[in-house]
């Protein structure tokens, strides 16, 4: 009892910080809806990323080299960012992807780093603050499936698909929030799926991760509000992409019934919605949401 009195008052003392916070925050915000509205538009000068909030547009893109963040980091390039394009196991493509970029007016690494594991996703975040000295936006968009139904899976199959899918994009968010922090200003945008959203048979662990990136997504938003970074979720449906061209073609008539629009997404379609929520000035006020593109299959 004792215990829930301390409790209780511990708690209304942070209310009424954070109610004194939040009045800071309206003067705040005043100030940078003012700077923000005062800016031109930057889309006459192609070397410049098109989010002027953002002063270099150094953007990253987990999981560039193929699919769904091969048309992020595109979208991206198109609008004049520094496109890091990371890869786990597809240099050639990541490095494809690249020279497209280049091509399309931005600039672009690549680098090569496994998602799973911690020590590359700090040396992922070093290369790109040593080749361009900050990061801007963070695309978390890797990801990988090993479906089984729950009374087969492994518990590799389990972690591989937690350590990516969910704990790659908790350590890419840690660092890339030092970075942003120091700024004041940083987007972050999660590619989650509406497994995440609803559940799949098959999937426990893919949707136990999407899941665990969208309640995520909301903690990160909540906790770097004050600094003016931005976090939102992604949760896609079926999008053309090597992920979705393993499904077994027998389930594909069934797949296409339960889509209201009668087809697949294109990997474009959601790199539209990054590109907004990453760059536009008009996301600035959008945080901790989570958006589905997925052909109207979880409309409520
Ligand atoms: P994909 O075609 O299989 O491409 C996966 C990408 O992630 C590749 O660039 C791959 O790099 C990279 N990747 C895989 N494991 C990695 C690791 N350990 N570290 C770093 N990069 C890694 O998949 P996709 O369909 O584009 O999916 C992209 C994201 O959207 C995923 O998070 C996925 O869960 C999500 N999503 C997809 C769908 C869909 O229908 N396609 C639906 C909902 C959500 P390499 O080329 O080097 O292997």
């Amino acid at each position: 009892m004792a215990a829930a009195v301390s409790t209780q008052t511990a708690l209304s003392k942070l209310q009424g910080a954070r109610a004194l916070g939040q009045l800071r925050g309206v003067s705040r915000a005043a100030r940078l809806f003012k700077t923000a509205t005062a800016r031109p538009s930057s889309s006459s000068s192609p070397a410049v990323c098109s989010a002027l909030q953002l002063e270099s547009g150094v953007c990253v893109v987990t999981g560039g080299s193929r699919g769904i963040g091969k048309a992020i980091a595109l979208a991206l390039g198109a609008q004049g960012c520094k496109v890091a394009v990371n890869y786990s196991s597809s240099p050639d493509k990541a490095e494809e992807v690249a020279h497209e970029i280049t091509q399309l007016g931005g600039e672009a690494i690549i680098v090569g780093a496994n998602m799973g594991k911690p020590e590359e996703i700090d040396a992922l975040f070093k290369a790109v603050t040593e080749k361009w000295g900050t990061v801007d936006v963070l695309v978390n968009n890797a990801g990988i499936t090993r479906d089984t139904l729950m009374m087969r899976m492994k518990p590799d199959q389990w972690n591989d698909v937690i350590n990516v899918n969910l704990t790659g994009v908790f350590l890419a968010t840690q660092a890339a929030t030092k970075i942003m922090s120091k700024k004041r200003k940083g987007r972050i945008v999660n590619i989650a799926s509406v497994v995440g959203l609803v559940g799949n048979a098959g999937q426990a662990n893919y949707a136990a991760a999407k899941g665990g990136v969208i309640a995520l997504t909301k903690s990160v938003a909540r906790e770097w509000a004050g600094r003016s970074i931005t976090c939102n979720s992604i949760a896609p449906g079926f999008i053309a992409s090597d992920m979705t061209a393993a499904i077994d073609k027998k389930y594909e008539e069934g797949i296409l019934a339960s889509i209201p629009l009668g087809r697949y997404g294109q990997p474009e379609e959601v790199a539209g919605l990054v590109r907004f929520l990453a760059l536009d000035p008009a996301a600035a006020y959008i945080t901790g949401q989570t958006y589905a593109i997925d052909g109207g299959m979880t409309m409520q």
